[in-house]
């Protein structure tokens, strides 16, 4: 058989679970910010993996560490002590609020565990768990019962109870709804595949104290906005409040599956021998990985270089907005997280504009239904968000609005 991209597709379709509407093609190697195909097609990556690959493909340092690991120990049980895995608990907490650890291997994994974290520690009755509509905390039962999105419920009821969904960014509706039984607010600081939405410092701040008027856990899901994305090493770190437990996953591990829960000694003093765990959690390839990717992260100018880019970036698209007023109305995000807001007749073509960039050679995506999501590796260069501007500028010109 040759290998060819429609060969791949072929024989992929025969034999997976058709959850995922591909686009028709083999990736077979990355570097950088650039993604080739089966067929030597080169593509220009401002997807990372879903805000993943955060140093680019296959970064020299993160293989390197990758390997190095590999060839000394892949796994042992959590019954013991890795050095990979200390190391990098001791990083996340010596650069955040927290003072304790836990890892899985995933966004919903963690998120899971600080669900189950926030309902063991705040004892007898108290379960409930108000998150925002349009938010997106994962794929497993209870986090998908935390997700405040209906198309993600549909079908998998009846789902954990517990769950309840204020609209987004009014607080006074949230209030409202807490209750005897409530025990945390869970949400992401920005909204990623809800459509690139921040909330309000204001409306975050105001959550915070909902939380210290009624003795009520604050989880900030940082598993998209954590690690620089947001040009702090966590989105928290710019609005002016600590959250009592946080996630983060995506980029932690550059495309290693890791996910760590953070949070203070006092809430994680609940989580004794037996009641939670993870066979993989924190396996000490994915912990070297992670260790690498932390480093280069905290390096003097990488976070001020984040900033930058995404001002550089977040200027270039606000010119595309002013360009196409009938297709977009404006550009929002963070650092290097940033959306295209898209005109109702724009949101026509959000998924064509996609796939003529996709032809082009270049990688992004419509989120929420309503925004072009760019979520570009960290490392990418002004040179780069110059031609894939460029390319998106040619793509808006061609629409039929
Ligand atoms: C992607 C994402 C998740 C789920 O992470 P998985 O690794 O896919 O389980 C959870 N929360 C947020 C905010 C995400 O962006």
């Amino acid at each position: 058989m040759e290998n060819t991209n429609n060969n791949w597709q072929q024989r992929g379709n025969r034999v997976f679970i058709g959850n995922y509407a591909r686009y028709p093609v083999a990736m077979e190697k990355g570097e950088g910010c650039k993604l080739i195909d089966t067929d030597g097609r080169e593509y220009l990556d401002f997807l990372s993996g879903i805000a993943v690959c955060a140093l680019g493909h296959c970064h020299p340092a993160v293989t390197e560490a990758i390997c190095t690991q590999a060839s000394t120990l892949v796994h042992v049980s959590n019954l013991y002590y890795t050095k990979p895995q200390t190391e990098l608990a001791e990083m996340l907490v010596a650069n955040s609020f927290a003072d304790k650890v836990f890892m899985a291997n995933s966004g919903a994994e963690v998120n899971e565990a600080a669900i189950k974290l926030a309902r063991i520690s705040s004892g007898e009755g108290k379960y409930g768990i108000i998150s925002l509509a349009g938010s997106f905390h994962g794929r497993t039962l209870a986090t998908v019962a935390a997700t405040g999105q209906p198309k993600f419920h549909a079908g998998f009821e009846p789902l954990p109870a517990g769950f309840s969904y204020a609209p987004f960014g009014d607080i006074a509706a949230l209030e409202a709804m807490i209750t005897e039984s409530t025990c945390a607010i869970m949400c992401e600081p920005l909204q990623g595949e809800g459509g690139v939405r921040p909330l309000e410092q204001e409306y975050l701040q105001g959550l915070r104290g909902l939380c210290d008027k009624y003795g009520l856990l604050l989880i900030f899901d940082e598993v998209q906005t954590g690690m620089g994305r947001t040009g702090t090493l966590f989105a928290y770190q710019q609005l002016g409040l600590v959250p009592d437990i946080m996630t983060v996953a995506k980029a932690l591990g550059n495309g290693l599956p890791i996910g760590a829960m953070l949070t203070t000694e006092k809430i994680a003093a609940a989580l004794v021998p037996g009641t939670h765990a993870s066979t993989f959690g924190g396996n000490p390839v994915a912990s070297a990985a992670a260790v690498s990717v932390m480093k280069i992260m905290l390096e003097d100018d990488f976070l001020p270089g984040v900033r930058e880019k995404g001002r550089y970036f977040g200027d270039k698209l606000q010119g595309l907005a002013d360009k196409y007023p009938s297709v977009a109305t404006g550009v929002r995000g963070l650092g290097l997280i940033l959306g295209l807001v898209l005109t109702e007749a724009g949101i026509e073509h959000g998924t064509g504009v996609v796939n003529t960039m996709f032809e082009k050679g270049y990688l992004m995506n419509f989120a929420g239904g309503t925004v072009l999501r760019f979520v570009p590796p960290l490392v990418v260069t002004e040179l780069e968000i110059d031609r894939f501007v460029a390319a998106l500028d040619e793509t808006l010109a061609g629409l039929p609005v």
